[in-house]
């Protein structure tokens, strides 16, 4: 059996491991030149970790990112709303990682050129076109200099990210993506580690959100951590066409973003303008999604990653719900009931999962107990069992972590 994957990201290269796994030959079409370490941080669930550490990832994953242990929400004056263990802390069997998502993407590709080889990345093809002939699917491209070219094989894996051609083609009415309204910027610079080095954190509320965490360690500089800073800020309507395509690496601008947290956010463990400003490029991204689709599998062709369930990026799902994915597909396919009826039941399998956290993500995900408490207490509060209980902020928390797949055990 051959696969064709279109992309390169988390969700095609993963993808391209778990069919090697399980003996099917893959031969992968990325649109870029070159696979970069882009990005800045992103988190990885205890759940997807696993699934990697069951590929002989582990060791290369802890070299490049962190063992998250907390989580802290706060309000925007430092007031903890809610605090939880994370990964083995809280008894996960693996931990959760924090990680520049260049380095994650890195770790996964050189993974891919061992044990696939070089030739298995086709670099320069952006596919634009697929056919279904009897058994066999082709792929079109375009490469860089103008010229064409087509691939056969049995699938085609469409994990072509937010934009993806083969979603268009298979939805050709869908149109652009959904944007929130909300603008997300987010960086990474070299900081003075807090408390353990394996904290994270979320402040703020309906106004502004800012995310605070370690993603790498340095042995020469033992106190002090690479850390990724995010903020998230209404900046539009929701719906309305976003200020700027979105596209993962568009620089943001100072002035832009300083205005959400200056004078507004008073942290006892991080100002969040100094971070901002010690950083030297960081980047701005409007929240966009799409509506979760009816069907993914058609034929011998589906979709996996951002491709199939673009979500906002709050609750650390992005590239987990790509992995998870990734390793259901290999299942099915691996199961021999025919490439069809592996495709249906990927789909009828992840599909709904992720829909459910696509749209948990619109209401704010997780993060939503901060919302509830700054709703009801804008200025701060004595006692936050008084402004909630324990058990309705621990619905709003565990009730998404559930939903995702990854609540503790
Ligand atoms: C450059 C970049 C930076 C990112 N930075 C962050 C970040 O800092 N924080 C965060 O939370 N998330 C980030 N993301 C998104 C995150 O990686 C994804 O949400 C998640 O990992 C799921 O990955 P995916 O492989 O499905 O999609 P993506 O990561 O979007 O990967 C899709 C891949 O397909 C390629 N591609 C697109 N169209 C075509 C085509 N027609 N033909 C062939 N190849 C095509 C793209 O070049 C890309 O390599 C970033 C994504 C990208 C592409």
């Amino acid at each position: 059996m051959k696969a064709l994957i279109a992309g390169a990201g988390i969700g095609g290269l993963t993808t391209a491991l778990f069919l090697h796994e399980a003996g099917i030959e893959v031969e992968i079409f990325e649109r870029a030149d070159e696979v970069r370490e882009l990005g800045v941080g992103i988190n990885m669930l205890p759940h997807a970790v696993k699934q990697l550490a069951d590929i002989g990832l582990m060791a290369d994953l802890d070299a490049a990112g962190i063992r998250t242990r907390e989580l802290i929400y706060t309000n925007r004056f430092g007031q903890i709303v809610w605090q939880e263990l994370r990964g083995l802390d809280a008894g996960h069997d693996v931990p959760q990682i924090s990680i520049h998502r260049g380095k994650l993407l890195g770790v996964i590709y050189r993974a891919v050129i061992d044990r696939l080889g070089r030739d298995a990345i086709n670099l320069g093809c952006r596919v634009d076109g697929f056919g279904e002939t009897g058994n066999t699917v082709s792929v079109r491209f375009a490469r860089g200099d103008g010229s064409r070219g087509e691939a056969r094989g049995d699938l085609l894996i469409g994990a072509d990210g937010i934009r993806s051609a083969v979603r268009a083609a298979l939805y050709p009415d869908e149109g652009p993506s959904i944007w929130s309204g909300i603008m997300l910027w987010r960086g990474a610079t070299h900081w003075p580690k807090w408390r353990d080095g394996r904290t994270m954190a979320i402040a703020g509320g309906n106004f502004a959100k800012f995310v605070y965490y370690p993603i790498e360690a340095d042995p020469g500089e033992p106190g002090m951590r690479l850390t990724n800073w995010a903020v998230m800020a209404k900046v539009g309507e929701a719906g309305a066409p976003p200020l700027r395509r979105e596209d993962w690496s568009r620089s943001g601008v100072m002035e832009e973003v300083l205005p959400f947290v200056r004078d507004r956010f008073h942290l006892d463990f991080v100002d969040p303008a100094a971070i901002i400003r010690a950083t030297e490029t960081f980047y701005e991204y409007p929240n966009c999604d799409r509506e979760p689709l009816p069907r993914w599998s058609f034929g011998r062709v589906t979709l996996l990653g951002d491709a199939a369930h673009p979500m906002y990026p709050v609750g650390s799902n992005g590239a987990s719900q790509a992995i998870l994915d990734a390793q259901s597909l290999a299942t099915h396919l691996r199961s021999g009931d025919g490439i069809e009826a592996a495709l249906s039941r990927y789909d009828a399998e992840r599909r709904p999962a992720t829909s459910a956290i696509v749209l948990a993500n619109r209401k704010g995900g997780p993060e939503g107990v901060i919302d509830m408490i700054e709703a009801r207490a804008p200025d701060g509060f004595d006692d936050i069992d008084k402004v909630a209980s324990y058990e309705e902020r621990e619905s709003v928390v565990r009730g998404y972590a559930s939903l995702a797949g990854f609540a503790r055990p």
